[in-house]
């Protein structure tokens, strides 16, 4: 059977693309944008541009990582657009966003790993939509203190980096990255200052005390908001779905999460990193 059909009902998304969707996605074009909703497949690009908001990937569309459940393209990444920090202002003013998520590729040949482009975006959106709220999805930057600096020094509201995945799986998911360098670079926005925010893919073969553990380990670190998801499997080329985990086990995971002391849980099927971001961030009193 092809893979859609094996999806559980809870999963199936209908397609929308009314004049909503459309709205967003001509601002998009326009402003010769990439978001991370078209890039990655998100299953919520109907339901997020309808309602007029998108996840902003800046830096390129080729990733110089290959992320084993990512449907980002691996390649050879071209030299920064330096015109993009303001045509990312310029969207979020057009959508009349209150609360604007940035995030890129991860940029491992760049010196600063991208981070100055992130601090210019920031700043472009605070010049442009002083009211806008804006939260950074930001890789590990190699682990390199400096670069996470560069992107704290611009004030973002909200400071997100998933740690993706239980610590015995971090291999086989994100090779280049790691379980220990994910929970310190959270720890370090934390320690500056930041309302941070993670989150974890599930159905990739973990147990559930693994989740519980991870979750834990960024309770451990201060982490304020946690987002949990269903992994979905972009094509045959990535990590199989070894599990669909239940709305019900879902709820069960929020409920913990919301016992150890995150300020807001995110836990459902259809989660992802900036899913609803906004209420999240209202969830913490951020904005
Ligand atoms: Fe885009 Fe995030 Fe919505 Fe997915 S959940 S469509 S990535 S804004
Ligand atoms: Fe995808 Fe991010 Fe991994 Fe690149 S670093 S492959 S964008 S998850």
């Amino acid at each position: 059977l092809p893979l859609a059909s094996r999806k559980p009902a809870w999963l199936r998304v209908p397609a929308r693309m009314g004049a909503p969707f459309q709205g967003t996605a001509g601002v998009v074009r326009e402003r010769r944008l990439v978001t991370v909703c078209e890039e990655a497949g998100c299953p919520n690009i109907f339901e997020c541009w309808a309602a007029g908001t998108a996840t902003f990937m800046i830096n390129g569309a080729q990733c110089t990582r290959s992320c084993g459940f990512c449907e980002v393209a691996t390649g050879r990444a071209g030299p920064l657009d330096p015109g993009e920090p303001e045509r990312v202002a310029d969207a979020v003013a057009a959508l009349g966003l209150g609360h604007a998520v940035v995030t890129a590729v991860a940029r491992d040949d760049l010196p600063d790993g991208g981070a100055g482009a992130f601090a210019a975006t920031v700043t472009a959106i605070r010049r442009r939509c002083p009211g806008t709220t804006v939260e950074v999805l930001v890789p590990d930057f190699q682990g390199d203190p400096e670069a996470l600096d560069a992107v704290l020094a611009a004030r973002p509201d909200v400071v997100n980096h998933n740690l993706e995945t239980v610590a015995r799986l971090q291999r086989a998911v994100r090779p280049q990255a790691g379980y220990a360098r994910s929970l310190a670079l959270l720890a370090r926005a934390k320690r500056a200052g930041s309302t941070t925010k993670s989150g974890v893919m599930v159905g990739l073969g973990e147990r559930l005390e693994e989740v519980l553990g991870a979750l834990a380990d960024l309770r451990g670190v201060g982490v304020d908001v946690v987002t949990v998801g269903q992994y979905l499997r972009p094509s045959a080329q990535h990590l199989p779905v070894q599990r669909f985990w239940t709305p019900e086990e879902f709820e069960a995971l929020a409920e913990a999460g919301r016992a150890m002391g995150f300020s807001y849980v995110q836990a459902s099927p259809l989660t992802r990193s900036s899913y609803h971001a906004r209420e999240a961030a209202q969830g913490v009193g951020t904005v």
